[in-house]
């Protein structure tokens, strides 16, 4: 059992997370206060939140001023019983109120009827009430629109803060996505160096000793390179996933095709030993950064001639069309194909399902496909048969904010 102390204590620090005290008005709230007097024929309606010392009226109807002392305030004995409505039908007749200033003077509180506004996790932070000068009452119908309100009342404030938290949270991500990027594009600028040391020393090493060098030596070197080359390789891609997307500012209108043509003279050297065939039709013009849809055209080709069966030729089709919000392609190709249980996580940022020395590759490349995509408000995703070949749909929006 809490203390009365405790309680209040966690009622106001619950009162404060929903960051509503001496804000302005707003027209959700007002609304339900003209509601409120107009349906209990009223002159004065407030939404009042008790506060340490003071109620703060977040909405008010027929009254001027903006908060009162706590000690004055019939919405603070209101809150005292949160389940229910309190009603004082004439102040003047009530022990409890009759010497209360608010009811001597100004603004003469005769006629008061509050329902407490109520979270979920039961603290009352204040009351939808409604006032009058002069004795009155409120029929059932009456008070069960006050308390339909005041629950309306309390879904304002939850939205508030839940919207608030949302906001946040974004905030947040937005500074860890960026400390993400940064450090993975300094740590693979940085790794650089050191790696191409490593590599060149390996290769001086190999071309002024190897004559000597047992079979063994010889072996142990080849496969220190070929590490080395990986990693290279690797850092590479991470920093070509770090800045992915980022240059969405360079958008322009892009010959798809001519682009599909850069690729295929980028792959020349696998399009030959694979004897690969690309296909594609007419495709539209869009607007997007060249670096961004060559990134993703690069990866999606690429991947098409490598998952490949040995000895088949991969047949690779691409498609385009325009909708009214997005340009729409697809990449099909001959290949492997992927088992269904990995269409999605393949997307995922050093996902792979092959041993590098079955299939080379990071694992690195569809996510950057993804990040692009996201960045340009497009989505990326495979649909793929086993033993027969996959297609690759992806979108990019015709509206992106610059
Ligand atoms: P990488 O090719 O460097 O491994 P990707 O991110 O490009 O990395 O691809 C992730 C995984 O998805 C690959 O390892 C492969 O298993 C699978 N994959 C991608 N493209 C295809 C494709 N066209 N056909 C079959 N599997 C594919």
């Amino acid at each position: 059992m809490k203390t009365d102390l405790l309680y209040e204590r966690e009622r106001i620090s619950t009162l404060k997370n929903y960051n509503i005290l001496d804000t302005l008005s707003e027209i959700e709230y007002d609304d339900i206060t003209k509601i409120a007097s107009l349906v209990c024929n009223t002159p004065i309606a407030l939404i009042s939140l008790i506060d340490t010392n003071r109620q703060f009226f977040k909405s008010r109807q027929g009254l001027d001023i903006t908060e009162t002392p706590r000690e004055h305030s019939f919405c603070a004995m209101a809150i005292q019983k949160p389940e229910e409505i309190m009603i004082v039908a004439d102040s003047r007749k009530d022990v409890r109120f009759m010497n209360n200033p608010m009811v001597t003077g100004d603004p003469h509180v005769i006629f008061y009827a509050g329902v407490p506004l109520v979270n979920a996790d039961g603290y009352a932070l204040g009351s939808l009430c409604v006032i009058d000068n002069k004795p009155n009452n409120l029929n059932q119908q009456q008070i069960d629109v006050l308390k339909s309100l005041g629950r309306q009342v309390m879904n304002l404030l939850e939205l508030r803060k839940k919207t608030r938290l949302l906001l946040e949270s974004k905030k947040e991500l937005k500074v860890l996505a960026k400390e993400m990027e940064s450090f993975a594009r300094v740590a693979s600028h940085d790794l650089k160096e050191p790696l191409r040391m490593i590599k060149s020393f390996l290769k001086l090493f190999e071309d002024k000793y190897s004559k000597n060098l047992e079979n063994n030596a010889k072996k142990y070197i080849d496969i220190a390179l070929d590490g080395a080359n990986r990693l290279d390789i690797l850092i590479t891609d991470l920093l070509e996933f770090s800045v992915a997307g980022k240059n969405i500012n360079d958008i322009k209108e892009i010959d798809v095709g001519e682009i599909i043509e850069d690729v295929k003279k980028l792959l020349s050297l696998e399009i030959k030993e694979h004897q690969a065939i690309i296909n594609y039709s007419e495709l539209p013009k869009i607007k997007i950064s060249e670096t961004a849809i060559r990134q993703i055209l690069q990866n999606l080709i690429s991947n098409a001639i490598k998952y490949q069966n040995k000895d088949s030729k991969p047949i690779i089709t691409i498609t385009g069309r325009e909708t009214n919000t997005h340009w729409e392609f697809s990449v099909r190709d001959n290949g492997i194909g992927i088992d269904k249980e990995y269409l999605e996580s393949i997307f995922t940022i050093f996902k792979r399902l092959h041993r590098k020395e079955e299939f080379p590759g990071t694992g690195i490349g569809l996510a950057i496909c993804k990040k692009i995509v996201g960045q340009y408000g497009g989505e990326i995703r495979v649909e793929s048969e086993e033993g027969k070949g996959s297609t690759f749909y992806f979108n990019i929006s015709k509206f992106v904010n610059t």
